[in-house]
């Protein structure tokens, strides 16, 4: 295989694609050099097949908001790659959304789900839908009228959407209450995310935040430092980053930073129970905006139109969108003196800011490991929901505790460079690879 020419196909064929050209650039680089040593790979075509996904559903989604008038979205389902499992993955309601962000999503979702070690497909859905400003009554009716037009093409044992930006316990809820009412089906595996009274897991909404923080002190021990006392600076103060003050708090790291679309807080005196809270009472006002934490808690100060990374901190964790840490904010944290980065959200970083962690040797791993706790619980929220049964909050925990294990060791069998410098980037991206690889081949050409 060689990476630019299937670049250059790839870009002839999906002009404009960026997000989506982004990330399988990245992933063939890492690969290239595994995969030229298996014939039998480059025989079967895999990386051909792989690169495009299995199908994508599009379909115009129409609602009436609160003042009468009708309004029309494109709504998208990405079915990206069943290999090892029914296709899975979240579906995002931004106004951003395309077709290029949702292959990208769909692409990285296929090995990040790999990872898991449980057996699901990769997808991604979304919608341009802007969820700022909507009343709850506006973003139902948006659901309702979304699920409409896709419920023919989900079920549990085929595809299985849940929550991603934009889209919450409330989404989908929505979405699950118009769903029976369409297939007349009252299986509960159909959608992850649920909430705790109608099949959904505890420890699901904490999950993609906790698993990321069970990964970074995996990466923290493996390089003989500990989280304890570290300050940590966290992009968007949605349910991701809410998971990861938690989790980071917990664990005895102050967290001085959140942001949002208007500036970042700087919280000198770290999070206490009251201002998590309040990170959940600002994601549900629909406002997206940050500023008013500061408002309410008078030891944290806004900074208008600043990103968490002006903040000077040991470790930074993007939580929010792809490609919110450029190479000038990598600059910045460098001399600041950061020493580890961790990408919660999907592709937080630009090849700009990775390639400037890593040739500055500071620890940095990837959206597809360390975010892999939330889609992973999905997992175990969907083998729940088949065993009619629920676990308690302490045996999901530990369950996730052993997958990011599991995820981490991955990486470094992997990832480990002959100078000892474990490259996680490369680590996530063989093992997800060689997984989906093999299953594609033993399944024949399909
Ligand atoms: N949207 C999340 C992700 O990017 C979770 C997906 C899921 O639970 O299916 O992995």
């Amino acid at each position: 295989m060689k990476v630019k020419t299937i670049m250059a196909d790839l870009e002839r064929k999906h002009p404009g694609e960026s997000e989506y050209l982004q990330a399988v650039q990245e992933v063939l680089e890492s690969i290239e050099e595994v995969y030229n040593c298996h014939p039998e790979f480059e025989k079967a075509k895999i990386v051909e097949r792989m690169v495009e996904p299995d199908r994508i559903f599009t379909f115009r989604v129409t609602w009436v908001d609160d003042r009468g008038e009708i309004q029309t979205n494109i709504g998208y389902r990405i079915q990206f790659n069943s290999a090892i499992g029914p296709y899975k993955g979240g579906i995002r309601f931004h106004k951003a959304v395309n077709v290029s962000m949702l292959k990208f999503l769909g692409f990285e979702q296929t090995f990040k789900n790999a990872l898991t070690t449980l057996p699901m497909g990769g997808a991604k859905g979304g919608s341009d839908f802007d969820p700022v400003g909507k009343s709850d009554a506006e973003i139902m009716r948006f659901c309702q009228a979304f699920m409409w037009e896709l419920w023919n093409n989900i079920g549990p044992d085929t595809d299985v959407p849940a929550g991603d930006v934009g889209v919450g316990g409330r989404e989908i809820g929505y979405m699950y209450g118009m769903y029976k009412k369409l297939a007349r089906e009252y299986n509960t595996g159909v959608l992850t995310g649920k909430g705790m009274n109608w099949g959904g897991s505890l420890i699901r909404p904490e999950a993609t935040g906790f698993g990321a923080l069970y990964f970074v002190e995996h990466m923290l021990a493996k390089a003989g430092k500990s989280i304890k006392g570290a300050t940590v600076a966290i992009s968007g103060f949605g349910n991701v980053a809410w998971g990861a003050a938690t989790k980071a708090t917990e664990l005895g790291a102050k967290v001085i930073a959140i942001s949002g679309p208007d500036g970042v807080v700087y919280n000198p005196e770290g999070m206490t129970q009251e201002k998590l809270d309040y990170m959940l009472t600002l994601r549900a006002s629909n406002q997206n905006i940050v500023a008013p934490f500061a408002t309410k808690f008078p030891d944290a100060t806004f900074i208008p139109g600043k990103k968490a990374w002006s903040i000077k901190c040991d470790i930074a964790l993007p939580c929010a969108f792809q490609n919110e840490l450029n190479g000038d904010d990598a600059a910045e944290l460098l001399a600041n003196g950061t020493w580890c980065a961790a990408e919660v959200s999907n592709m937080g970083c630009t090849p700009e800011a990775i390639a400037a962690f890593q040739s500055a040797g500071i620890l940095f791993a990837p959206g597809k490991a360390v975010n892999a706790g939330g889609v992973a619980t999905s997992g175990l929220e969907m083998t729940q929901n088949a065993m009619h049964i629920s676990w308690s909050a302490a045996e999901v925990d530990s369950k996730l505790h052993y997958i990011m294990e599991s995820i981490h060791a991955a990486c470094v069998k992997y990832g480990t460079q002959p100078d000892g410098y474990v490259n996680y980037v490369k680590g996530a991206n063989i093992a997800g690879f060689m997984k989906v690889a093999q299953a594609m081949l033993e399944q024949g050409i399909v």
